[in-house]
């Protein structure tokens, strides 16, 4: 479904994604890890058409997308929630996620349809639907955000930190939507610093370190990676195995 092909993403001087190749195929949830700065979210930004590539190629089901501006690749099909969360604090839930479905604007009987599915998936935010935005908790805001991404009705949803600063209680939740999502037909490219959580839920993963694929695999196979430590935290191994900060 999504491929990259050496991709490279510079921020003027700064290169960072240097040489990145991976696939997604359809129905997976492929994790991208890494430690902090490592590319991670670069990747995603330029998968989304939110930065133009340096270099290298994005297939998305066989057709090239690189450097594609971001409204034609939510066109196509891709949605993305960034690490921002940012949702329309003055808005209500719904007028947010009624701005999620831009791409069928007119469609009425389709938004409703849509907007039902993702309800019921997110009760929450059913309960929340007049209430403004940024008056939601943080765990409400992914949920919300998620479910916007959906009115776009992606084929494939890249999804950046939807752990991050949330408790570790709502983060078993947001894990177990995004498993019902995957189950409705959704594919995922997911990046995570949370790697155990992500790696539960994940079919293949990539680690990446410095703008590179440090290790690819099967989620089993990068969970009982010994050296994942090192390599996702970015400390040296020392020759008796143990992690050196
Ligand atoms: P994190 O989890 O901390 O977001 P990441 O793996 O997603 O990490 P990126 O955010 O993709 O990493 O950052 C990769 C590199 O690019 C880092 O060195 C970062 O400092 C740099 N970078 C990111 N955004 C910008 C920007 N807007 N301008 C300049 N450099 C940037």
């Amino acid at each position: 479904m999504l491929r990259m092909d050496s991709l490279r993403v510079r921020y003027g001087e700064i290169s960072a994604v240097k040489d990145l190749s991976l696939k997604v195929s359809e129905g997976e949830i492929v994790a991208l890890l890494g430690a902090n700065g490592a590319g991670k979210s670069t990747s995603l930004l330029a998968v989304a058409g939110a930065l133009k590539p340096a270099g290298g190629h994005i297939f998305f089901r066989g057709v090239e997308i690189t450097g594609m501006a971001p409204e034609r690749v939510v066109h196509k099909g891709i949605a993305m929630v960034p690490e921002t969360r940012d949702v329309f604090p003055d808005l209500t839930v719904l007028e947010n996620m009624r701005l999620g479905a831009f791409v069928f604007r007119g469609d009425h009987a389709g938004f409703k349809r849509d907007l039902d599915k993702m309800m019921a998936l997110f009760p929450v935010l059913q309960e929340r639907a007049e209430q403004a935005a940024g008056t939601l908790s943080g765990g409400e805001q992914q949920m919300l955000v998620i479910a916007r991404a959906m009115m776009s009705r992606p084929k494939l949803l890249l999804l950046d930190e939807p752990s991050l600063g949330l408790a570790p209680t709502v983060v078993d939740r947001i894990f177990e939507h995004i498993l019902h999502l995957k189950s409705s037909g959704v594919t995922m490219l997911l990046v995570e610093q949370n790697a155990s959580q992500a790696l539960r839920i994940a079919d293949r993963a990539y680690v990446m370190q410095l703008g590179e694929v440090a290790a690819s695999g099967s989620a089993r196979d990068i969970a009982l990676a010994t050296d994942l430590q090192a390599i996702y935290l970015g400390h040296e191994t020392t020759v008796d195995g143990h992690a050196d900060a």
